[in-house]
């Protein structure tokens, strides 16, 4: 009776190992105890549990092991709830080790970037959209600082890149000609030659390699320098027509393989 009483107004129990009388919420679960509960108490069993690990390492790794097997995603989980928790601080931690060691975090940003080339680009280029006035005035400080650098880039860069170099130059052209339309891109010039099968569009002749471009109405009359305005002619065809009208009626290509630049 007394013990019954006891319960209801301050559920306890002594801890068979220190003695204590604790809350029953002090006791782990266990079907079989009194209470149902464990006869030693949560601190008791923590101790002892810590110093048996302490003298059997081997035990504790075989156990940990059997559990990740049972678990798989335990680790991952555990890991994923505490940065959810402590994003902040997990993210404060790495940029003042990264300020402490510039070139552990320039070591491990080239690690991740060969190991994802494709993530690592389009993050770069969704850090540019948004930061494009930054990212331009930042360029432009390297650029006016490392003059000669800069140079030997360019130039690296034209031999690397002959038909991006092209692409540019006419872009410019058509640029200073007011073209309304100006997005012809490298691939659609291929794309057009190979459609006249390398032929020259006026005389019909083959100069694989060696067309130029012929825009139907001409920049300087308005013209733009996009795909549908744009056929392969012979250099001698093309100086021919100069900025006079078409030598013979042409069809415009109707191709839509390659994608406009945007
Ligand atoms: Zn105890
Ligand atoms: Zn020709």
């Amino acid at each position: 009776m007394d013990q019954s009483v006891s319960c209801l107004f301050a559920p306890s129990k002594r801890c068979t190992q220190c003695g204590k009388e604790k809350l029953l919420t002090d006791f782990g679960m266990l079907t079989k105890g009194k209470n149902g509960r464990h006869p030693k108490c949560k601190a008791c069993r923590n101790t002892y549990n810590r110093t048996h690990d302490k003298q059997h390492p081997e035990m504790k790794k075989a156990r940990d092991a059997r559990f990740l097997e049972k678990n798989p995603l335990f680790e991952k989980t555990r890991h994923a709830k505490w940065y959810k928790k402590n994003r902040h601080h997990s993210l404060e931690t790495g940029r003042h080790y990264r300020q402490a060691h510039p070139e552990k975090g320039r070591e491990r940003s080239k690690r991740y970037r060969t190991r994802h080339p494709e993530r690592a680009k389009e993050t770069r280029k969704n850090s540019y959209k948004k930061n494009r006035a930054y990212s331009n005035a930042k360029s432009k400080r390297w650029r006016e600082n490392n003059v000669e650098q800069q140079q030997i880039n360019n130039k690296n860069y034209r031999q690397a890149h002959p038909e991006k170099t092209k692409e540019h130059h006419q872009r410019r052209r058509a640029a200073k000609a007011n073209a309304v339309i100006n997005d012809l891109t490298h691939a659609q010039w291929i794309e057009i030659q190979v459609a006249q099968d390398h032929c020259c569009q006026y005389c019909q002749k083959r100069y694989k390699g060696k067309l130029t471009q012929d825009h139907i109405l001409p920049l300087s009359k308005g013209g733009s320098h996009t795909l549908h305005n744009v056929i392969a002619a012979c250099r001698s065809c093309n100086s021919k027509k100069h900025t006079g009208t078409v030598l013979c009626p042409v069809q415009p290509l109707l191709l839509t393989i390659a994608q406009a630049k945007c």
